[in-house]
């Protein structure tokens, strides 16, 4: 495995860990970032697996949510996109439109939970399953946690995304798992990554498309 490989693999690694291997997280973290401040080429960010518990179903929904990811670029929106799962069914879809409507929380996932909230109702939204394209930001991390959400799938690693980016990895990264185990939601089931190759196409799509409206 190349070492340009290695910040994503180390982070997702730690990210399983569980709460009592704090010491040993930050440790890896820094090895990470270490690693991760060693010149990065967008080529050499390579997908992670998927998570091995992540079912047929859950690829069929993170396929869709990929799918608004890419629709919400379209649109000239961060590539972003949520969905609710009932019972199998879709209940509800959301793009990242913060660009667009200038409503910088309109992140996929929190615009998702704000309209369906409204819409279903709280007691309904939290006996859904939410899929998002990327690992949600803390922001949205509070806005789900809030509606009570217990199952959450992730695509992309945010990390992941990061480095797809260029950009340099922050000392100690917060992953959903550890806002959550931190906040003391242990009743939640987080999977991820599911279809990260498919996740960060997208992205670098988004990117190649955004470079090219810059050069006119
Ligand atoms: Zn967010």
């Amino acid at each position: 495995m190349s070492i340009r490989k290695l910040p994503g693999r180390l982070l997702a690694t730690v990210d399983r860990l569980p709460s009592a291997s704090y010491p040993l997280r930050r440790w890896v973290a820094l090895a990470a970032v270490a690693l991760a401040a060693l010149p990065v080429t967008r080529a050499a960010v390579t997908p992670l697996p998927d998570d091995p518990r992540c079912t047929a179903e859950d690829r069929k929904f993170m396929a869709r949510a990929a799918e608004l990811a890419a629709s919400a670029a379209a649109k000239g929106n961060s590539p972003y996109g949520a969905l609710l799962v009932k019972d199998g069914k879709i209940v509800m879809e959301f793009e990242n439109n913060a660009n667009t409507s200038g409503d910088v929380t309109h992140h996929a996932e929190t615009g998702l939970i704000s309209a369906s909230t409204v819409k279903l109702g709280k007691a309904f939204v939290s006996q859904c399953v939410l899929y998002t394209s990327t690992e949600p930001c803390i922001m949205c991390c509070g806005s789900i946690r809030s509606a009570g959400v217990k199952k959450i799938v992730y695509g992309c690693t945010a990390t992941q995304v990061s480095l797809l980016h260029g950009r340099k990895l922050p000392f100690n990264p917060l992953q959903i798992r550890e806002v959550y185990t931190r906040i003391g939601a242990t009743d939640v089931t987080i999977l991820g990554p599911l279809l990260e190759g498919e996740g960060l196409a997208v992205h670098a799509a988004a990117m190649a498309n955004v470079e090219k409206m810059k050069k006119g």
